[in-house]
């Protein structure tokens, strides 16, 4: 149940919490516990027995999404005891205002047995991340480049010197797509499109439309610029920025001589796209240049470029990956498109 921890995230800051409340409804025929993360199920079911209430009461019990630890011990107890059916909710069954998400079980009547453990329990957890996903912003998705891909990729840099007008020979930055050409578990494997290869110019080359994109920086502009590493440039980060606004990117990636440079958006902007104003280019051009610091190793330079930040949230997020590991996965946030996460 690991994206439960996000959900702290979502939840609201200034909620007032009714704990341990037991409230119950003649007419109904209802008991309901806002709450209950404060005792152990069996004191909790102590009270509600002492309330002497009739056989066929429908009992509910809320928990709060806050903690998972609370939800991965309560949830089996409550199982355990007949509880299932679960709903997620701002309101308690009897309408009484919970001000903030709660996970809510029930229990048909006072004398319905436990069901079998696991499966159960399962199905209330899977409720959860159901109802997670779907409040979420942002979509959040494992890649990996394919064999392929990196043994491509891995020569870009010592591309063929092109012919200029001059008839001068001079190396180019190329430019290319990938799309995810299937799954290996659950890491979508992306492979390059053949189909949409551009060469630009020595230094500077458009990026290729499409959901997963690259470009080289080639071997020649590593000693025009006196440097060893090529990470990306501002320019670089605006283009990818653009191509996220424009055409749905989720990612970029920078192909060095070293390794590659994987380009995302971070978890906060990829949830809050709206968050961006026209300032934002201009912030990149002054905060995203760290070009010809020519001492400093890649960790030093991750480690900065990831502490980035726009209106106090980070803005990219970079990660580096040599060319002996490049078909590690790796994951990466990105925005949502009419609501859905879509890869391809
Ligand atoms: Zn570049």
């Amino acid at each position: 149940m690991p994206d439960l921890m996000k959900i702290i995230e979502i939840i609201l800051q200034d909620y007032k919490r009714t704990m341990d409340e037991v409230y119950y409804d003649d007419e109904q025929g209802i008991c309901e516990i806002i709450d209950v993360s404060s005792k152990s199920s069996n004191d909790m079911m102590k009270i509600v027995e002492e309330k002497k209430l009739p056989n066929d009461t429908k009992v509910f019990v809320c928990l709060s999404l806050e903690n998972p630890e609370t939800l991965l011990t309560l949830v089996p107890e409550y199982v355990d005891k007949g509880f299932s059916l679960p709903s997620i909710r701002t309101k308690s069954p009897l309408n009484n205002s919970i001000n903030m998400y709660m996970l809510c079980l029930e229990k048909v009547d006072m004398k319905s047995s436990g069901f079998s453990g696991v499966n159960s329990s399962q199905m209330v957890y899977d409720t959860v991340e159901d109802w997670s996903n779907m409040t979420e912003s942002n979509c959040k998705t494992k890649y990996a480049l394919s064999k392929d891909t990196v043994k491509q990729l891995k020569t870009l840099s010592f591309s063929e010197p092109t012919r200029n007008k001059d008839s001068s020979m001079t190396q180019k930055e190329h430019a290319g797509a990938m799309y995810v050409s299937g799954m290996s578990g659950d890491v979508n494997v992306l492979d390059i499109n053949q189909n949409k290869w551009i060469e630009g110019k020595e230094q500077g080359v458009p990026i290729v439309e499409a959901l997963y994109n690259f470009h080289s920086h080639p071997e020649e502009a590593y000693i025009t610029n006196k440097v060893n590493k090529a990470w990306p440039s501002a320019q670089d980060y605006i283009g990818f920025l653009l191509a996220v606004l424009e055409d749905n990117t989720i990612l970029h990636i920078v192909v060095a001589i070293e390794g590659v440079y994987i380009i995302s958006l971070s978890e906060y902007y990829a949830g809050n796209k709206d968050k961006l104003s026209p300032d934002v280019a201009g912030f990149i051009n002054s905060n995203f240049n760290y070009c010809g610091k020519l001492d400093n190793s890649i960790n030093w330079f991750i480690k900065n470029i990831n502490t980035v930040k726009y209106k106090g949230q980070p803005l990219f997020i970079t990660e580096f990956i040599p060319w002996d590991k490049a078909t590690k996965d790796f994951t990466i946030y990105y925005c949502k498109t009419n609501g859905k996460c879509l890869v391809k």
